[in-house]
C-alpha cells in the first residue's frame, strides 16, 4: 500500500528518538531458500498509542512491545500496533521472513551463471526498506541504525558504517556487527553481501571545517571499491578512485563542511534499476559502469559524473534532506548540477557541460513537452507518485534552471548559499523554502519571483530569432495550465560570421528577457545568430531559418564545444516538434559528428537512431539506412581516436539491426567482432552488438547465439544472449517472447532484454500487440512491483510508428490520430476511466511519443 504525504505528516509529528537494531540472516543467501530472517528493533517515544510500521513480508513470527506480545494488525505491507505507551520510550521488536528480490528493489539477489556465486545488494528509494525489515519508511524519519547481518563465511559484508565485530556462527557462517549510523533516513541504510572482490583505495585527507563557520578537523576518509568477482580483471578502478579523490577536495572546498560519514565505499552491483545511489559511505552503481572492453573517455566521463553527482549527495540528501518527496529536486537536480560542475572543474573531462547542453537537456525537455510534465516543485500526494518522478523534470530540468540561477544570482552566492544551508540544516529533513531563503539572503535578491516563474510552472519557454535579427521572440506558455505566463531568463547571443574557414565568432551579448519579446539595439550583425550561446538558460532555442541553413552546413567549424552543443540541441527540438525533416538531422550528424567530443557524439548518435527509426517516414527509412550504414562505416574506418570509433561502431551495428541484414553488412559485423578494424580493438559488449544485429536483420541463428554464448559465459552473456534470441525475426520467437515478458518470473534485466529483443523494428507479428497490451497492461500493473511494472507500461506500449506511416486524412495527408495505435490507446483511456494514475500516465505518454513520431513523419512527407 502506498504511504501518503499526511499519513507520513501524522506519524513525524507523533514519533521522535528514533533508533533500531536491525538483525537480518542471510546466511541461507545461496540456497533455493525465497526468503531470510528479519528482525527489527525499533525505540522510539510516540505521542500516539496506535502506531503504523511499515512492512512487507510473507510471514510476519512476532510483534512484541517491551518484550511483551502486541495488540497488532498485519495489513498490506503495513503493522498497525495498539495500546503503545505514550508515557515513555518503548521498543518494538519485529521479527519476520521477508523476500529476497528479483526486480533490483528491496534485497535483491543476484546468482552468476560463469561462477555461481551469490550477490545481495539492497536498494531503497524512495521506499523499499520495508521490503527487507520493518521499519518507519519515510524521509524525515532519521534514525541511528546498528546492523547486524547473519552471513555465509568469507563473504564481504558491507553497510553504511564500518564492522566492529565478527563472530563466527557455524562453520559457514558468520556474523557482522556495523557501527552505529549518525541520523539517517531508512531509503540510505544498505546492505551488500557477496563474495564481491575488494580494491583497497588511497586514503582521502584534508583539514576542513567541521561545518561551515565551525573548527577545522582533519578529516580522513579510506576509500575502497568492490564489484564481482568476475569483473575483477577488467575493474578499472584507479581511475575510480582518481575522480573522487578529486571530487572530495573539490566538494570539501566548495561546502567547507567536512564529509561526515566515515569511510567511503563505492560498490559495484549486478541487475541494477538506475545509475547509482547515495547511500552515505556505501554507493552502489550499476556495474555496466564497469566497461566490457578497452574505457572510452566518454565511458570514463559518464561514471565520472555519476561518481560526483553521489558525492554531492553525501551533504546534499544525506545529510540534508527532504522532508518529502514533492522536494526531492532539492537534492536531485543539486546533485546533478553539482556533479557536472565538478566534472568539469577537477576532471580532464573539461568538456562536461557541452554533454549536458546536448544530451543531459535533451531529456528535460522531452519529458517537459510530454502532456505529463510537472512543475519542478511537483505535488508529490503519495509515494507511488514519488516513484514516477524521478525523471527528465526532477533531474535535468531543474539540475538546467539552477545553471540559470547561477547566472542570475552569480556564483558566489550560490556556493555562499550552499554552506550556510547545510551548517544550519545538518542532519535534519528540509523543504525548498529553506534553500530559497538562504539564497535570498546570500544573493540579496527577492527569489520568490524568480522560484514562482521557474519552480512552480511547467514547460519550457520557446525563444526564437526574428528571421531579420532584431528581435528575439519569448513563448511563455505553462504546459499544464495552457496560461500566458513570464519567466525571466539571463542568456546570450552569440553572432557569428560565415568566413573562409566556416562560422567566426564575432561578438557574444548577453541579454535579459522578462516577459514578451526584446528589440535589440543596436541590432546584432548579419550572418548566424545562436540564440542562448554558452548555455545559459533552460528554453527551446530556435535559430531562425538563415541562420538553421548555415549551421547545418557548417556546425562543426565552430569552435566552442557549448556552442557547438547548443546548436545540435536546437536542431534536434526542431526535428522532434516537426519543423526540420528527420532525415536532415541524421545527415548533420553524419557530416559533423566527426568533429565531436565523444559524450556528445554518444548523444547524437543516439538522438539518430531515433530519428531513423521513428521521425522517418517509414517509405523512406531504407534509404536513409543504406546512407547510414555506408557513412557510419566510412567514419569508423577513418577514425583515429578509438572511443569515437566505437560510437561509430555501435551506430553502424545499430543500423545493421534495423533492417534486414545484406551480405556486406554482415562481413562487416563479423570485422567488428574478430577485432579486425583498425582501431577498434574486439570487446564484448561490441561483440554481442553485432550479434544482437544479425540477429534482429535475420542474419543469425539460435546456432550462432549458442556458440557465440559457449564463447562467452558470463552473466553479462547470458542476458545479451536473451536479447539476441528474442530478436530472431519469426512470429514464433515474437510469440514466444510475448508469452515470457508477461508470464515468467523473469529478472529486471532478462525482463529488459526480452523486452528490447521484442521490439526489434525487423519484425512483422501475426498478432496486433496493441490489442494485446491494451487487454492486460491493468492487470501486470497491479501484479507487479513498480520497477517491472513500469518495464512492461513503458517498454511494451505499442511503436506502431516505427512500423507503418499514418493512414491519409481527407486532405490526401496524413492523419496522426487516425493512427491503430492512436486509436486503440484512445478507447483505452476512455474505458479506463479508473486505472490507477500512474499507468495512466505511462499510456499518456506512449501515445504523445508516438503522436510525435508520426507528426514528424507526416511534415517530412
Ligand atoms: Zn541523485
Amino acid at each position: 500500500m502506498t504511504l501518503t504525504r499526511a499519513e507520513a505528516n501524522e506519524r513525524s509529528a507523533a514519533l521522535s528518538d528514533l533508533s533500531y537494531t536491525v538483525h537480518l540472516d542471510v546466511t541461507n543467501a545461496a540456497s533455493d531458500d525465497a526468503t531470510f530472517r528479519s528482525t527489527t528493533q525499533a525505540r522510539f517515544t510516540t505521542t500516539t498509542s496506535r502506531v503504523m510500521i511499515d512492512l512487507v513480508a510473507d510471514e510476519v513470527i512476532a510483534i512484541e512491545v517491551d518484550g511483551k506480545g502486541a495488540d497488532a494488525e498485519v495489513r498490506k505491507g503495513r503493522i498497525y500496533i495498539d495500546n503503545v505507551p505514550t508515557d515513555r520510550p518503548v521498543e518494538l521488536r519485529i521479527v519476520a521472513r521477508c523476500r529476497y528480490s528479483t526486480s533490483g528493489e528491496g534485497l535483491h539477489r543476484y546468482r552468476d551463471p560463469e561462477d555461481g556465486h551469490t550477490y545481495l545488494y539492497t536498494q531503497y528509494e524512495p521506499m523499499d526498506a520495508h521490503r527487507v525489515y520493518a521499519c518507519f519508511d519515510q524521509p524525515d524519519l532519521k534514525a541511528r541504525w546498528t546492523f547486524i547481518i547473519d552471513a555465509p563465511a568469507g563473504d564481504t559484508v558491507l553497510s553504511n558504517q564500518a564492522e566492529v565485530s565478527t563472530e563466527d556462527l557455524m562453520p559457514d557462517a558468520r556474523r557482522h556487527v556495523f557501527g552505529e549510523t549518525a541520523l539517517l533516513s531508512s531509503y540510505l541504510t544498505a546492505i551488500i553481501v557477496g563474495p564481491y572482490h575488494k580494491v583497497e583505495g588511497p586514503t582521502w585527507e584534508g583539514t576542513y571545517p567541521e561545518y561551515f563557520g565551525g573548527p577545522e578537523v582533519h578529516v580522513s576518509i579510506p576509500l575502497a571499491a568492490y564489484c564481482r568477482a568476475a569483473l575483477a580483471d577488467r575493474f578499472d578502478s584507479d581511475d575510480v578512485f582518481a575522480v573522487t579523490m578529486a571530487g572530495l577536495t573539490f566538494f570539501h572546498d566548495r561546502y567547507q563542511y567536512a564529509y561526515p560519514w566515515g569511510k567511503y565505499d563505492q560498490i559495484f552491483v549486478p541487475e541494477y534499476n538506475l545509475g547509482a545511489m547515495e547511500n552515505p559511505g556505501c554507493v552502489t552503481f550499476n556495474e555496466h559502469y564497469i566497461p566490457q572492453g578497452e574505457p572510452t573517455a566518454a565511458q570514463r566521463s559518464s561514471r565520472g559524473n555519476t561518481i560526483l553527482h553521489e558525492m554531492c549527495h553525501m551533504w546534499f540528501g544525506d545529510l540534508v534532506t527532504p522532508v518529502w518527496w514533492d522536494d526531492l529536486w532539492l537534492k536531485e537536480s543539486f546533485a546533478d548540477h553539482e556533479g557536472t560542475a565538478a566534472l568539469a572543474a577537477c576532471t580532464e573531462h573539461t568538456d562536461a557541460w557541452a554533454a549536458f547542453a546536448s544530451g543531459r537537456k535533451a531529456w528535460a525537455y522531452h519529458q517537459d513537452l510530454l502532456p505529463t510534465t510537472h512543475p519542478i516543485e511537483a505535488d508529490i500526494p503519495d509515494v507511488a507518485a514519488a516513484k514516477q518522478n524521478f525523471d527528465g523534470i526532477t533531474y535535468a530540468k531543474g539540475a538546467a534552471v539552477l545553471k540559470q540561477l547561477v547566472a542570475y544570482v552569480g556564483e558566489e552566492a550560490f556556493i555562499a548559499t550552499a554552506r550556510r544551508y547545510f551548517a544550519e540544516h545538518a542532519w535534519g529533513a528540509t523543504r525548498a523554502a529553506d534553500l530559497l531563503s538562504a539564497l535570498g539572503e546570500a544573493s540579496g535578491r527577492n527569489m520568490s519571483a524568480w522560484t514562482d516563474a521557474w519552480l512552480k510552472t511547467s514547460g519550457p519557454s520557446v525563444i526564437t530569432m526574428s528571421e531579420d535579427g532584431t528581435r528575439v521572440l519569448h513563448d511563455c506558455l505553462d504546459a499544464v495550465t495552457h496560461l500566458e505566463t513570464t519567466r525571466p531568463h539571463r542568456l546570450v547571443l552569440g553572432f557569428y560570421r560565415l568566413g573562409d574557414d566556416g562560422l567566426e565568432l564575432v561578438e557574444r551579448r548577453p541579454i535579459d528577457l522578462q516577459d514578451g519579446s526584446l528589440t535589440l539595439d543596436p541590432p546584432l550583425p548579419g550572418d548566424v545568430t545562436i540564440v542562448n550561446d554558452e548555455d545559459l538558460t533552460y528554453a527551446v532555442c530556435r535559430l531562425n531559418e538563415t541562420s538553421r541553413e548555415a549551421v547545418l552546413t557548417h556546425l562543426s567549424s565552430l569552435t566552442d564545444p557549448v556552442t557547438r552543443a547548443v546548436a545540435w540541441s536546437s536542431l534536434w527540438n526542431d526535428t522532434r516538434d516537426a519543423l526540420l525533416p528527420a532525415a536532415n538531422y541524421v545527415h548533420a550528424v553524419l557530416q559533423h559528428g566527426a568533429g565531436e567530443r565523444q559524450s556528445v557524439l554518444d548523444a547524437l548518435l543516439r538522438q539518430a537512431r531515433t530519428a531513423w527509426r521513428s521521425y522517418v517516414p517509414a517509405s523512406e527509412r531504407s534509404a536513409l539506412l543504406d546512407d547510414v550504414l555506408e557513412q557510419t562505416w566510412q567514419q569508423l574506418s577513418n577514425e583515429q581516436d578509438r572511443g569515437r570509433a566505437r560510437l561509430w561502431a555501435l551506430a553502424f551495428t545499430a543500423a545493421t539491426g534495423d533492417r534486414p541484414v545484406s551480405q556486406q553488412t554482415a562481413s562487416r559485423l563479423a570485422e567488428i567482432r574478430a577485432g579486425s578494424v583498425p582501431g577498434l580493438p574486439a570487446a564484448r559488449d561490441l561483440s554481442w552488438a553485432a550479434i544482437i544485429a544479425l540477429a534482429s536483420g535475420g542474419g543469425a541463428t539460435d546456432h550462432d547465439i549458442e556458440a557465440a554464448r559457449a564463447e562467452d559465459r558470463s552473466g553479462y552473456g547470458a542476458v545479451m544472449a536473451a536479447q539476441a534470441s528474442a530478436s530472431v525475426p519469426s512470429e514464433a520467437r515474437a510469440r514466444e517472447s510475448w508469452r515470457a515478458i508477461w508470464q515468467d518470473d523473469l529478472s529486471n534485466e532478462f525482463l529488459d532484454a526480452t523486452i528490447a529483443g521484442f521490439n526489434s523494428a525487423t519484425r512483422t507479428l501475426d498478432f496486433d500487440p496493441a490489442e494485446g497490451y491494451f487487454e492486460q497492461i491493468e492487470a501486470a500493473w497491479t501484479n507487479h512491483s513498480i520497477a517491472m511494472a513500469e518495464r512492461l507500461a513503458i517498454g511494451m506500449f505499442p511503436r506502431g510508428a516505427e512500423i507503418a506511416d499514418a493512414p491519409k486524412g481527407a486532405t490526401g495527408k496524413p492523419d496522426p490520430s487516425a493512427h491503430p495505435v492512436i486509436r486503440a490507446t484512445d478507447q483505452w483511456l476512455m474505458q479506463a476511466s479508473d486505472a490507477p494514475k500512474a499507468l495512466k500516465r505511462r499510456i499518456i505518454e506512449g501515445r504523445d511519443d508516438v503522436l510525435r513520431a508520426l507528426r514528424a513523419q507526416a511534415a517530412a512527407s
